[in-house]
């Protein structure tokens, strides 16, 4: 295939209520969504949902649309036939290699006529999901959070937590929602020296605990790990396929959520997938969230055999007022999605909700 246009979009969608996490809150999502038309009329879609501000990781959205704005233009002209014939290399930001490295997978399946999935190699179609909600000003507030959406079917709860809310609100949901599959992810919020937070939330029968220390804390992980018996998850300290293979070699954890946007796309996410799936280690897919374009990347690759705990994505409308995607994903009542039998992502991009919520565009 050969890459005739391409268009980088900018997209602002507020989240249903601000998103707080240990290291900050949002209010909207500023997506850039890529899209890559061929000589042969396929249209891909791709998405970098970076956070406003440096929420997750030090890449802003002015950041990744200065990168994409740079590099997009040189796809045009450019024939591809696996997405790895494109080099992302010169991308300086996961997010943008993420959205043009999906989409290039979303014109590989359209061209091929199959859904994305089974390109990927993957065979489930129903996707369990799990809801995971944010850091709120008080118990009250989170537990009805809680319960405003846990009976859409979700298949586990997993809560945010950092210094000074941590024992209390797992407490306090244990007690409300009793032995639902239960979680903490601390994004990155506590160190070693704060060990003794996991011990005393051994007593809650959690399934796992999602990042508790800094990305690159990979030992201090495995020390935690050989103190506690609920598994370690990491998240923001699998970035790369070394980082992976180091996570192994030293048993930081026995669990890891990888998410495309973290790592740079399907090429990356494949590779640290079968790396920790051959070592054993259980996985599933993580969210930004993204918008439906990313989300719906993102259950596909769910999709694989080795994702055996439920991914993060799910419904259109659990992040976001509105979605750019037609149909919205929805969750069926017993807490899954199923994944369109269509070709490529599945899902259509709304052109008049992106007019209604675009914030620039630019064209090649
Ligand atoms: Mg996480």
């Amino acid at each position: 295939m050969k890459i005739a246009s391409v268009e980088l979009l900018n997209v602002r969608i507020p989240f249903q209520e601000p998103f707080r996490i240990s290291s900050g809150e949002v209010t909207h999502t500023s997506s850039l969504i890529v899209c890559l038309q061929t000589a042969e009329g396929y249209i891909g879609y791709g998405e970098a949902a970076p956070m406003d501000g440096t929420f997750y990781s030090k890449e802003s959205p002015d950041y990744t649309w200065q990168c994409l704005s740079q590099f997009l233009p040189t796809l045009i002209g450019r024939e591809f036939y696996e997405a790895s014939d494109v080099s992302l290399k010169q991308l300086d930001s996961f997010f943008a290699r993420a959205a043009v490295e999906t989409a290039l997978w979303d014109l590989l399946a359209k061209e091929k006529s199959v859904p994305l999935y089974k390109l990927l190699g993957g065979s489930k179609r129903k996707i369990e999901c799990g809801l995971a909600v944010g850091i709120y000003d008080s118990i009250d507030e989170l537990l009805a959070v809680i319960g405003k959406y846990i009976d859409w079917g979700y298949k586990r709860l997993k809560i945010k937590i950092k210094p000074g809310w941590d024992e209390e609100p797992v407490r306090q949901v244990r007690k409300a929602f009793g032995d639902i599959p239960l979680f903490v992810d601390a994004n990155a919020a506590y160190s070693i020296e704060d060990a003794e937070v996991f011990q005393r939330l051994e007593a809650y029968n959690l399934q796992m605990y999602e990042q508790p220390f800094a990305a690159d804390a990979l030992q201090e992980h495995a020390q935690l790990a050989k103190t506690v018996q609920t598994p370690i998850c990491l998240d923001e300290g699998v970035r790369t396929i070394q980082d992976a293979k180091t996570v192994i070699e030293l048993e930081s954890a026995k669990i890891v959520n990888i998410k495309l946007q973290r790592v740079g796309g399907f090429g990356p996410a494949l590779e640290i997938y079968q790396l920790c799936h051959d070592a054993g280690l259980d996985l599933w897919c993580g969210s930004m969230p993204e918008l439906g374009v990313g989300q719906a990347a993102g259950l596909h690759h769910a999709a694989l055999e080795g994702f055996n705990h439920p991914t993060d994505l799910g419904p259109s409308l659990r992040f976001f007022k509105d979605d750019l995607i037609k149909p919205f994903i929805e969750m069926d009542g017993d807490g899954t999605v199923t994944i369109p039998d269509k070709v490529g992502i599945g899902f259509e991009v709304h052109q008049e909700k992106i007019d209604r919520y675009l914030v620039r565009r630019e064209k090649w």
